[in-house]
């Protein structure tokens, strides 16, 4: 097992819509990886476009159970939202109040290629609909309210700011000096 490299906003592949996955495709060294880099990095969710593949794959956690889904689709959501705190492995040290359904019913295949149906509530329903978007190229600062975009009460070791009030520009240039300087090709917003 190996934890992989968890990209940063501003890297093409969390803009890209990823590829479904064919069972007989299914790497089950890939998933453990996934599961073991989110573990690592204190995730609650991560999506393969994380990690630089873009594949139809999301691990979840609720911390009671594990989920590995594949091929995910949201088909049944509810009309009533819940706005709530949301922060993403792809843009660290920042947070901002997003809303969600309160509920989503996702089919999937699991680990082994087998149809399953999850029915998601709270913070699993949010968790879901937030790694299912990464799979189309969404990221959450996508459907927040700029204004409620914050940076959290980040170590000053860590290079970013202390809690205080920030702004997408402000974001794009720091992650550009810290995570983007040898790349070419940096894209922040959504591809049309
Ligand atoms: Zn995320």
């Amino acid at each position: 097992m190996s934890v992989l490299k968890v990209i940063k906003y501003g890297h093409p592949t969390l803009r890209k819509t990823a590829e479904p996955v064919k069972p007989e495709e299914i790497d089950k060294q890939f998933l453990q990886d996934m599961l073991e880099t989110m573990e690592e990095e204190d995730g609650v969710g991560l999506a393969a476009n994380q990690v630089d593949v873009a594949k139809q794959i999301i691990t979840i956690t609720d911390f009671e159970k594990t989920y590995i889904l594949i091929n995910p689709k949201i088909t049944a959501c509810s009309e009533n939202m819940v706005t709530g705190k949301e922060g993403c492995l792809s843009l660290p040290g920042l947070e901002a109040q997003v809303p969600r359904s309160e509920k989503v019913i996702v089919s999937a295949l699991d680990e082994n290629g087998v149809p399953v149906e999850i029915i998601g509530r709270g913070l699993l329903a949010v968790v879901l609909q937030h790694e299912i978007d990464h799979l189309n190229g969404v990221m959450y600062i996508d459907r927040a309210d700029p204004a409620t975009l914050v940076w959290q009460d980040n170590e000053e070791t860590s290079g970013l700011p202390a809690t205080k009030n920030t702004t997408l520009d402000e974001v794009q240039t720091l992650y550009k000096s810290m995570f983007h300087k040898d790349m070419k090709t940096v894209i922040f917003d959504p591809v049309k």
